[in-house]
C-alpha cells in the first residue's frame, strides 16, 4: 500500500453534499463522474495529497442506497493506493482477507479498483485503487 488515495463518503444528494464539502474544504468539487456499472455518481475533492470522494446512488439497488438504508450517510470506504489492484487483491486473498472482486475492475477518475469485505478489516470496507493500465 502506498498510502490513502482516497475516503468515499456515502451521501443521500449529491448537490447537497457536494456544497456542504466545498464549504468545509474551500474547495470545489474537480470532477463529477457516473458510474453506470455501479449506480453511483461521484464527486471527487483534492485535499492535500488525499482526495475525498462523495458517493450518492443513481438507482434503488445501488450497493450506495442500501448503504444509506441500513448504516445512514457517512464514511463508505478508505481507499489505498497500490501498483496493481489485480496482483493486491490476489496477495491480500492469500493473506487470509475476504476479497469482493475477484479482479480489478474500472473505478471513476481512471482507476482500477477492487474492495476487501468489512467482515475482514474489522468494519471498514477497504479499496485497493491503481491507475488504469492502458
Ligand atoms: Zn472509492
Amino acid at each position: 500500500m502506498r498510502g490513502i488515495e482516497h475516503i468515499g463518503i456515502a451521501v443521500a444528494d449529491i448537490d447537497i453534499a457536494e456544497e456542504t464539502y466545498a464549504k468545509l474544504l474551500g474547495v470545489h468539487s474537480y470532477k463529477r463522474e457516473v458510474v453506470e456499472s455501479e449506480g453511483v455518481v461521484t464527486s471527487f475533492f483534492r485535499v492535500g495529497d488525499v482526495k475525498i470522494e462523495l458517493l450518492a446512488a443513481t438507482k434503488p439497488d445501488s450497493a450506495i442506497a442500501k448503504f444509506i438504508a441500513k448504516r445512514g450517510e457517512g464514511i463508505h470506504h478508505i481507499a489505498f493506493k497500490v501498483k496493481d489492484t489485480d496482483a493486491s487483491l490476489n496477495q491480500k486473498n492469500e493473506l487470509g482477507f475476504t476479497t469482493i472482486n475477484e479482479n480489478a475492475k474500472a473505478g471513476a477518475d481512471n482507476k482500477e479498483i477492487g474492495f476487501i469485505h468489512p467482515k475482514s478489516t474489522h468494519g471498514v470496507l477497504i479499496e485497493m485503487c491503481s491507475d488504469k493500465k492502458d
